[in-house]
């Protein structure tokens, strides 16, 4: 992969621009090969930047900042799987390559597999780092269906190799026993969503990385994922917590979208808001 390589970001609204000049680079991973249940996952990142360059909304953040200006994003293309490689690598080897240019890299999934190569190559920049994860699962099974590096696992890896220095999960409600016993073992800060108030404030004291797994909302808001779970996070309920968080953003994901189950593409729509959201948040901490 190389990210001089722009592939579909630049028929759509961000043109090709010098590496040097831009502060997010938004990379897809167009790879659903983890998933557990249901393929889909894979063709969500042009759908993603096609819903963001919507003309049906502006790139205005509601913080008043102007995404549309030049020299904010990078486009870094979709990166796909390569027969051969190991597609793990490929995806730590694209965030360590964005990184070299002093980009902060937003990634599309994809499925959440993609987060833990991706948590490889930030942590070794960001030696103190801590995770705010939404999702309506903890992702803590030390394998699922006889693989490591399913979906379902991603943040059993981060946590048994000490990535990161907090993991804290929001939305969270499938946990079983399992995923219980791997949450005590490795010091996870679930959050249920049984327990959910709306005053809920989270503050961290290191910089942080974002993952938003679609499904940590309610199907009412997003029914575009493989795993829909009811009871869960309405849109403006996770813009609160992405806009309260004081410390510096250095990565974020948005994960799980499948178009396949999507309704009038309101899914899409919800990603969209959550990468221009996330993108004002990192943008308000470069300056
Ligand atoms: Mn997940
Ligand atoms: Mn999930």
């Amino acid at each position: 992969m190389n990210p001089d390589h722009s592939t579909f970001m630049s028929t759509i609204g961000l043109s090709k621009k010098h590496i040097g000049d831009c502060k997010i680079a938004i990379i897809g991973f167009c790879y659903d090969d983890n998933s557990s249940f249901m393929r889909g996952a894979a063709d969500a990142p042009p759908l993603i930047k096609k819903a963001l360059f919507s003309e049906s909304s502006n790139l205005w953040s509601e913080s008043g900042i102007d995404l549309g200006q030049p020299d904010i994003f990078f486009d870094a293309g979709d990166v796909l799987p390569d027969a051969g490689k190991d597609m793990m690598a490929t995806i730590e080897e694209s965030i360590t390559s964005l990184l070299s240019h002093n980009l902060c890299p937003v990634s599309l999934g994809g499925d959440h597999s993609i987060t833990y190569p991706i948590i490889r190559a930030l942590s070794k920049r960001h030696p103190s780092l801590s995770i705010l994860h939404f999702d309506a699962h903890p992702d803590l099974y030390d394998e699922f269906q006889g693989s490591k590096h399913s979906h379902a696992s991603p943040f059993a890896r981060i946590m048994e190799e000490k990535l990161v220095n907090r993991l804290v999960q929001i939305g969270i409600r499938t946990i079983n026993g399992h995923q219980r016993k791997q949450a005590s073992r490795f010091g996870v800060e679930v959050i249920e969503m049984k327990n959910w108030r709306d005053n809920l404030e989270v503050s961290f004291d290191t910089p942080v990385y974002i993952s938003v797994d679609l499904d940590c909302f309610d199907p009412a808001f997003a029914p575009g994922v493989s795993h829909p779970e009811p009871g869960g996070l309405s849109t403006r309920q996770v813009m609160n917590l992405i806009q309260k968080v004081e410390q510096p953003i250095i990565g974020a994901d948005i994960v799980e979208y499948n178009s396949r189950m999507d309704l009038h593409n309101m899914t899409a729509m919800v990603c969209a808001k959550v990468l221009k959201e996330l993108s004002a948040k990192i943008m308000s901490n470069i300056g």
